[in-house]
């Protein structure tokens, strides 16, 4: 298992004040978000779960998932969400090279652009590296291109399978607070943990009164 921190403290938020950590308001918006989608069936149920609560949430897609379910791309953008590139092969930024990271989120927005959608989010300048593990320089060169870098206040750790479901709901009701960038993912590993996390979550965001915000 590999390291993680499942809410990110102020010193790290000052240290890498290159990327958006949380968006603090006085409206107490918060903004869910949702990697490595779309996958069949996962990426269904979460639209079905926001669209219960009236929430709408940020979708960090990656390029091959969007190929091989376009309509699930489509629908995630007809209900209003918004759409972030995760590069087109989920890449370890740590491990490639500047130019092949740079060359797979371009085929990732290709992709996207691919669809011809209309939509005021696309082409989207959110970006969010896998596994949170970008360099400097690559983060550098995708700010030059327009990129804001998208991390997180609360990571859910749902993709951790060796946690339990009331775990992963406690990393999230006990972290989140106005201006929250909250990480789930719908992905095939993480949904047992997603299944009974998600509609405890948005029942909680209910009561606490907190605003639902997509990322722009
Ligand atoms: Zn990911």
């Amino acid at each position: 298992m590999s390291f993680y921190w499942v809410k990110t403290n102020s010193i790290i938020k000052k240290i890498f004040s290159k990327y958006v950590w949380d968006i603090p308001n006085d409206r107490k918006q918060i903004y869910l978000t949702f990697d490595d989608g779309p996958t069949p069936e996962i990426t269904s149920w979460v639209l079905d779960q926001l669209k219960a609560h009236n929430a709408k949430a940020t979708f960090f897609c990656i390029g091959k998932n969007i190929e091989a379910q376009p309509d699930l791309f489509r629908k995630i953008i007809h209900n209003k969400h918004a759409i972030g590139n995760h590069t087109n092969n989920h890449l370890n930024g740590w491990s490639t090279t500047t130019e092949n990271y740079l060359e797979n989120v371009a085929e990732c927005a290709q992709i996207i652009k691919k669809q011809q959608i209309e939509d005021s989010n696309l082409p989207s300048t959110l970006f969010r590296p896998p596994y949170g593990k970008v360099t400097t320089k690559q983060i550098n060169a995708l700010k030059g291109q327009g990129y804001k870098i998208i991390m997180w206040d609360v990571l859910s750790a749902d993709f951790d399978v060796t946690i339990t479901k009331e775990k992963c709901l406690d990393n999230v009701i006990s972290n989140i607070q106005p201006g929250s960038i909250i990480v789930f993912h719908d992905s095939v590993k993480a949904f047992p943990n997603l299944k009974y996390t998600l509609p405890k979550v948005l029942d909680y965001i209910d009561q606490q009164q907190f605003q639902y915000a997509t990322l722009q």
